[in-house]
């Protein structure tokens, strides 16, 4: 039986493998069969990782991750979990392969996936002017015209945030109002650099290296015209990948795990959650990996806890000692 198992290879995932193999710890890092590396692999420049003043390609950013974790010891298997056992003191993760891997406790850090079109065209795209994120890439579109996707909170937030480097910035949306709070939709009426497109969704995405513009369907007429842009933000939602753990831990109202007050203790003792998928608010690389940090430090010390802790039939024998010598007391209050 192993120590840790750390579920995810993201910044989160690794960042808990760096801490935890160098406490000597062995962890196993469960990295998914197809997904290896997180969301940064889907991304060109990261500019905004410190430590990289010149920037760093998110692939190779992540390949440094994943050697740094190695370089202490972690195992990482290219498998996914399909299957979890929490309770108890011994935790089981089940594989794609069949293979059943048990320890003490469990770094779950399987991140968030943000929806997509469902165009062909963003597999290609994605990191070259297609974009799900305006903190991390709104700085590549200094006075270019660009568009954002979605009628919620977020793609108001995006919007106007985007307007800061952007000349002109599109909000396409596919009814005629919107379902963002009140105080958004104002700020980004307020805006000059912002212009709706209502009743449109995109249809195709243009661009063979970098996008160029998209086409958009008029949902009631269903028209179609081509609209020319540097640049696409789609901000429709991001879903915590949960799915392994519904009726297991405790999630919050936003859909992202439950961990208590700024640790990352989920409500299983020897479960700990980390990165995106604790995360409704900032989902950034860097605050992935410091709540990596925390989850393998939180993990640590409950393995500490639980080697000072006496055997399970220590345990036992006191608790039935504790029980024998209240039934005593009992007997001799009655008497
Ligand atoms: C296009 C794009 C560009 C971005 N650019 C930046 C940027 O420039 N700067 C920045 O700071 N942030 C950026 N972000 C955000 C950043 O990528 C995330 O905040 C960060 O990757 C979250 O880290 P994480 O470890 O929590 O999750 P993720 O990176 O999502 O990693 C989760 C991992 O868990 C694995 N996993 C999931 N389920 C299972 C399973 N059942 N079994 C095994 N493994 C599983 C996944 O395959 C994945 O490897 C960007 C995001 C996107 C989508």
């Amino acid at each position: 039986m192993r120590d840790i198992i750390i579920i995810g290879s993201g910044p989160a995932g690794f960042t808990a493998a760096i801490y935890a193999a160098r406490a000597e710890l062995k962890p196993l890092l469960i990295a998914s069969s197809v997904e290896i590396g997180g969301e940064l692999m889907n991304t060109t420049e990261v500019e905004n990782y410190p430590g990289f003043p010149e920037g760093i390609m998110g692939p190779d950013l992540m390949a440094k991750f994943q050697a740094q974790a190695e370089r202490f010891g972690t195992e990482v298997v290219y498998d996914d979990v399909v299957e979890l056992e929490l309770d108890g003191p011994v935790k089981r993760v089940k594989l794609g392969s069949g293979e059943v891997h048990e320890a003490s406790a469990i770094i779950y850090a399987t991140g968030s996936a943000y929806r997509k079109l469902g165009l062909p065209e963003e597999e290609i795209l994605s990191g070259h002017g297609l974009s799900w994120c305006a903190t991390c890439d709104g700085f590549f579109f200094r006075q270019k015209t660009i568009a954002v996707v979605g009628g919620g909170d977020s793609a108001m937030e995006e919007a106007t945030f985007l307007t800061r480097f952007a000349d002109k910035v599109y909000v396409i949306h596919r009814r005629d109002s919107l379902k963002a709070s009140k105080i958004m939709q104002q700020r980004a009426f307020d805006n000059e650099k912002i212009e709706f497109i209502w009743n449109a969704e995109v249809t195709q995405i243009h661009g063979t290296e970098q996008v160029s513009g998209v086409t958009l369907r008029d949902t009631v007429t269903g028209e179609l015209r081509a609209l020319d842009l540097d640049g696409l933000f789609v901000a429709i939602g991001n879903d915590p990948r949960t799915h392994l753990v519904h009726g297991k831990l405790e999630l919050t109202r936003e859909g992202t795990i439950h961990v208590e007050g700024r640790s990352s203790r989920t409500s299983v003792p020897g479960v700990f959650a980390a990165g995106d998928v604790i995360d409704p608010f900032y989902r950034q690389a860097v605050t992935a990996a410091g709540t990596g940090t925390v989850a393998a430090l939180d993990a640590e010390h409950y393995l500490a806890a639980l080697a000072e802790a006496p055997s399970p039939e220590i345990a036992e024998i006191e608790a039935e000692a504790i029980e024998e010598a209240a039934a005593v007391e009992n007997f001799a209050r009655t008497r």
